[in-house]
């Protein structure tokens, strides 16, 4: 049985000017890594308290998590006071100290003796390299007991913890626990109602937790579970996923988060269609988006970038009295766009969009207002979209409706 100890180290957490969240985020990591803290202290900048307490910690733990005090100035004494606990000598550390010296070149400074401190490490332990701030992680093994020392910028400490530490008692077989997680995507179902759908399952599942995610056209929900081992969490997983299928498995489309452009390609090679798109606001970003991944070919046909009414009418061949008369910004005009290009580009399914992606409104039209069609073989669908958030967000959006109305 692993006792883990963790020690704050610092005169602010002690006067409440700082509120110590390394311990509590600390404790978090290690309880879901199956390691149990049982004891944790909060020392001032103190040589002889931060003595009496790692010495208090060296006789009733095995594992002793250190934050704080690793810093360049006279108060940080974390080091020293484990010297001499440990009866060791510190040595500088020479990645980190061509690190420090590195930086002060970059920035023109001179380097103090001070900073010098920041690359001492324990003659005989490890050093964990931190590439997120100047200080490292230090490890040292005294009489069975295994010290961690980490810095007490929090986001230092994490990313030391997460990158380095929790890697290393994996490796050396200490972690008896860890989370496996698993995302499970819907589509065509509002993310409030799958909520209600599974709202007790929600509310009463502790292992594995059931998160649910909302994004852009997209629903997920993620299932995390604690446990010794992948197959544990399969196990764990299975019926949770039973009970999740058994209400709304006819929305699931898959693990993992699919990108729309994704599932539409999918759903594309299923039935062996193939598309073209009639791009105006867009200016071929639909196609884009799809020709980002492997195997668009199979699908996309081709696009027809027409921004202008001249390639509207003499490349699409949009008829000029649509133009003329409703303008480019018209539900006619995406409506011809579209078959136009459904019959020139040859295939089972065309897009098009046109609107105004930028600040100012054309003809009567406020910015954002996007004419989306679908065209196939039976008929065409025109759908009106006010979008907002400026130019490109404005296109992007208006390709996420696309794939929306394309997809369902
Ligand atoms: P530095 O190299 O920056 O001096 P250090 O290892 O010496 O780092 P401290 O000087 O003790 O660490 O703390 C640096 C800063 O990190 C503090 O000013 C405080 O904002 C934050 N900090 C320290 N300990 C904790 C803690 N337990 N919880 C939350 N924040 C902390
Ligand atoms: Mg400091």
């Amino acid at each position: 049985d692993t006792k883990c100890e963790i020690i704050t180290v610092g005169t602010e957490l002690l006067l409440g000017q700082i509120v110590d969240t390394n311990s509590a985020w600390l404790s978090e990591v290690l309880a879901n890594s199956g390691i149990n803290v049982y004891y944790k202290q909060t020392v001032g900048d103190n040589f002889d308290r931060l003595y009496s307490a790692f010495s208090e910690a060296q006789n009733r733990s095995n594992i002793v998590f250190v934050t704080g005090g690793l810093g360049p100035t006279d108060d940080d004494l974390t080091r020293e006071v484990a010297a001499k606990l440990f009866g060791t000598e510190l040595e500088t550390d020479q990645s980190t100290i061509n690190k420090i010296k590195h930086y002060f070149e970059l920035k023109n400074q001179t380097m103090t003796e001070n900073n010098q401190k920041q690359a001492l490490c324990f003659k005989g332990g490890t050093v964990f390299n931190n590439e997120v701030g100047m200080a490292p992680g230090l490890f040292y093994e005294f009489n069975n007991t295994w010290w961690i020392f980490l810095p007490g910028v929090p986001r230092e400490m994490k990313w030391l913890v997460s990158e380095q530490v929790v890697p290393f008692l994996d490796k050396h077989g200490v972690l008896t626990t860890k989370l496996y997680s698993k995302v499970l995507s819907f589509q065509g179902i509002g993310e409030s109602i799958l909520e209600t759908e599974l709202q007790d399952l929600i509310r009463n599942q502790s292992n594995p937790t059931i998160a649910p995610l909302a994004g852009n056209g997209y629903v997920t929900l993620r299932l995390t579970a604690k446990a010794t081992s992948e197959i544990e969490s399969d196990e764990l997983m299975a019926p949770v996923e039973q009970q999740i299928m058994d209400r709304v498995g006819g929305y699931f489309t898959g693990y993992g988060h699919i990108p729309l452009e994704v599932q539409l390609m999918n759903i594309c090679k299923d039935k062996k269609l193939t598309i073209s798109s009639c791009e105006s606001l867009t200016g071929g970003l639909f196609a884009s988006t799809l020709v980002q991944h492997d195997g668009a070919s199979s699908i996309l046909n081709g696009s027809i970038v027409s921004y202008t009414n001249e390639v509207k009418e003499h490349v699409v061949g949009v008829s000029s009295s649509i133009l003329d008369n409703q303008g480019a910004v018209s539900k006619a005009c995406a409506k011809d766009m579209a078959e136009k290009t459904r019959e020139k580009l040859n295939t089972e399914i065309a897009i098009s969009f046109t609107g105004i992606a930028g600040d100012d409104p054309v003809d009567g039209h406020e910015p954002g207002t996007v004419f989306i069609a679908v065209s196939s073989e039976d008929h065409t669908k025109v759908h009106e979209r006010h979008l907002s958030g400026g130019r490109n967000i404005v296109r992007e959006q208006a390709v996420l409706e696309g794939f929306k109305l394309l997809i369902n």
